[in-house]
Parts: structure tokens; sequence; C-alpha cells
């Protein structure tokens, strides 16, 4: 056994830290930039008077520094060589990203939109399994280029962990003679939406409420009449660019379907994987960071004339925590490096649960980390000049989002207690 992290890895990384050090950091630092960084981050990147949605020169700022990004070859490492990236392995974006979460905020890595200057493309992956060819040119190079920008329409104002219930519906429908779906429905928190070029929306096609079959995903245009936003949907944590849609006599041809007739929720569930241990390193990083910084403070700040550090009401919660973030370090790389070292189709069956417990403990962790490290630092701690506010709010929503606490759970439940995975048919 080796725990080693490679050292080609470590030589990436130590290329990645001198882009940011040289590039990343300096545009940071121009024209008051920092302004989406510092106590002033919220209202800097919000545009409150317009619904809430993100300025554009926030938007303009996140674009320039992927640009300069991808021109340097970092962008695109997660996607394919075919698409100019490097096939770079759910190890190395899972230490990546945990070492990117460990600097704190900054341009190389806001996860508020997702952003980071080395991506997670979970379309690519997408597209690329289950997209025709013109599909594939269309929105794979599309979205590299920034003329195609899909967003993820599953859930519905009445149904979100529960799918297979989804009340938007598909008819076949032929307009001008033209072989075609008329779409119905709502959803809701659809992110993306204002600057999305296309919805990839989920409506039932067959079979009944429940059924995990005859559900079909759609590539919506945007706008495309009958598809009305009908309000932005103010969360925790802002800007906000999760909206409600109506969906009311939306037409769309059959070359609009990604994938199979009838198996779209095979694609919502394909890449999720990627995504959840991902998203768990990056909480870990960041937990680690609320960690450091708060070991940091302790050593300095002198209450009652000595080191807050001397008191073990201050260490134990402290060494708590460093505790489970080392033990999370492990399995979340252990979970990676199994992930790469199986068929895709193999993680579901065998070692979904271990990338279930990886991302809400860590989704979890970084929450108590930042609800700590505000404790630790007092009144500052509190205040929007230290960034443990930031990172408790955006965080706190990876518990509900992408496969809620919850839904994890019972995924791990389902494999311990025989019902999926190895175990399957062990207690009869
Ligand atoms: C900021 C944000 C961005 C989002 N972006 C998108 C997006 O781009 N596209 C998209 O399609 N969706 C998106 N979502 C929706 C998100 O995926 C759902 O909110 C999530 O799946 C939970 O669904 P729900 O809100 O309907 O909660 P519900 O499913 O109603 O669940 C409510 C609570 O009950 C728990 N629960 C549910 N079932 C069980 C059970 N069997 N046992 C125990 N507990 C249970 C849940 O975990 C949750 O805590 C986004 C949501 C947010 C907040």
């Amino acid at each position: 056994m080796d725990f080693a992290v490679p050292q080609e890895l470590e030589d990436y990384y130590a290329e990645l830290t001198r882009f940011i050090e040289d590039t990343i950091i300096p545009l940071e630092q121009q024209d008051d930039n920092i302004r989406f960084f510092d106590h002033r981050r919220e209202y800097a990147r919000t545009d409150f008077e317009n619904g809430g949605l993100p300025r554009h020169e926030w938007e303009d700022l996140l674009r320039q520094s992927r640009k300069l990004a991808d021109e340097a070859g970092h962008w695109r490492f997660s996607a394919p060589k075919k698409y100019g990236g490097k096939d770079g392995s759910n190890l190395w974006m899972a230490v990546i990203r945990d070492r990117f979460a460990q600097r704190g905020l900054g341009l190389h890595n806001d996860l508020q939109n997702e952003h980071s200057i080395v991506g997670n493309f979970p379309f690519v992956a997408m597209f690329e399994h289950f997209g025709t060819e013109e599909q594939k040119q269309e929105f794979i190079l599309g979205g590299f280029e920034g003329t195609r920008r899909v967003a993820f329409g599953l859930t519905e104002p009445h149904h979100g962990s529960d799918a297979t219930h989804m009340e938007t519906v598909a008819v076949r429908e032929t307009r001008d003679g033209v072989d075609g779906w008329r779409i119905d429905g709502e959803k809701m928190w659809i992110t993306g939406m204002h600057v999305a070029t296309h919805c990839a929306m989920f409506a039932r096609t067959g079979g009944k409420a429940g059924d995990a079959s005859g559900i079909t995903c759609f590539l919506v245009p945007n706008p495309t009449e009958g598809l009305q936003i009908e309000e932005w949907m103010w969360t925790f944590n802002m800007p906000t660019d999760h909206p409600r849609l109506s969906v009311t006599n939306v037409w769309v041809p059959d070359s609009a379907i990604l994938g199979v007739e009838g198996r779209g929720l095979a694609l919502a569930q394909s890449f999720v994987h990627q995504n959840r241990i991902r998203q768990a390193a990056s909480s870990l990083g960041a937990a680690t960071f609320c960690v450091e910084e708060s070991v940091r403070y302790a050593r300095e700040r002198k209450p009652f004339g000595e080191e807050l550090a001397r008191n073990q009401a201050i260490q134990f919660p402290l060494v708590e925590l460093a505790t489970q973030c080392e033990m999370l370090r492990l399995l979340i790389y252990k979970t990676a490096w199994d992930m790469d070292n199986m068929p895709h189709e193999m993680i579901e069956k065998t070692i979904s649960d271990k990338v279930s417990m990886c991302n809400y403990w860590a989704n979890r962790l970084v929450c108590q980390a930042a609800d700590r490290a505000m404790q630790v630092h007092g009144g500052i701690g509190y205040s929007r000049h230290k960034p443990f506010e930031h990172i408790y709010r955006h965080h706190r929503r990876y518990r509900i989002t992408e496969g809620a606490e919850e839904i994890q759970m019972r995924k791990v439940g389902a494999y311990l207690f025989g019902y999926l995975g190895p175990k399957r048919g062990m207690y009869g």
C-alpha cells in the first residue's frame, strides 16, 4: 500500500500554484477586484436591484480568469484530451480541489458559481456518453468556446429528492410537419438560467409516477416561447441564479432529445459520483482552512494575557475537527482512486456508498468547522472581514443540493443493510 500523493501530481500542483501567484492573484488585486472577496463580497457580486442576480462585472471577472487558465492549459484539466483537456483523474481532481479550498477565498476557486481555474464539467461527460455526434460538436465544443451553456432542469416546486414523481410531462406533437414534443409543467432551482442557452429539461414521457423509466431529457433552447422565468429564489448566500420556471406549451423537435427516450434519469444519475467526490474534496479543504486559521489566531490572540490556544476549551474542539479532516482525507483520496481504477458503471454498483459517505460527512464537517472558526475568532469571526460566514453560507447549500445529506445517508443505508451494492441478497 502506498499512500503517497504521486510526484507528478505534486509537480503539477506546484505549477498550478505558480500560475495562481503569477497570474490570478495580480488580477484579483487589480481594479479593486478584491471587493468580490473581502467584506464587500456579497454586495459587490449581487445586483440586488435586478432580481438579486450576479452583477455583470463579477461574472466578467470569473470569465476572464477562466480564459487565462484555459490559455495556460489548466481549465480543461479534467476534460478528455480530444477536447483540449488532460483526462485529469478523480484522484488528481480531489487533491487539487482540496488544496485549492485550503488556500481560502479567492479568484482561483470560488465555488458559489461553481467557478475554479481547474474546471469541473459534468455536462461534457454527459454529452460524451449520451449525445449524438452533432450534439457533441455543438454542446461540448460550444461549451468550451462559450457559445453554449446548459442548465440542468430536474427539480420542480413539488419534487426534488423524489424526481421520479415529477409532474412535468411531454407528449408527442407534430408541428409544421416536424415530429416533436410538447412540454408542460414547472421547474425550480434551475441554476444559471440567466445565461443558459439551453435547459436540459427532464419530463415524463411514459410510465407512471414513481417509475425510474419513462422520463426523457430534452434540450430546450433558452429563450423559447412558453418557457417563463416566474421568480428568482433569493438564497442564504447571494447572488442567486436559481429561478422558478413555468413551462407552458413549449415545443421541441425529436432531435432535442438527449440520450434515449424514457431513459433520461440515467443521464441525471450517471456522473453524480464525480461531482460528489469533487464537492467532498472542496468541503474538506475549506474545513481544513477554517481549522488552520483558527489555530493561527488562537496562537496570536491573548485574552487575559495569555495565548487563547493555551485553553483546552479552545484546543479540543479544533482537535476533533482536525482529526476528522485527517480521516476524511484518506477516505476521499482512496475513494477517488478506487473510482479511477474501475469501469464507470461499476462505481454505482460497488462504491456508491463510499462516495456518499465522503460527500455528506465533508459537507457537514465544513459547516461545523466554519462555525467553530467564528467562535474561536470571536466578534471578528462573526464579521464579514473574515471569510467564515461566506464559507458557512456557501457550503451549507451542499447539505441540500446534489443529493441532500439524507439522500446520501439513504444510499449508505441501502448498501449497509443489503438492499443495494455488494451485500445485496446477503440477508435473504
Ligand atoms: C442553490 C440551489 C441550487 C440548485 N440547483 C439545481 C439545478 O441546477 N438543477 C436542479 O434540477 N435542481 C437544483 N436544485 C435543487 C436541489 O437539487 C433540491 O433542492 C434537492 O434535490 C432537494 O430537493 P427538495 O428541495 O425538493 O427537498 P425535498 O426532496 O422535498 O426534501 C426535503 C427534506 O427532506 C429530506 N428527505 C427527502 N426524502 C427523504 C427520505 N426518504 N428520508 C429522509 N429524509 C428525506 C431531504 O433530504 C430534505 O432535507 C438546487 C437547489 C438549491 C437550493
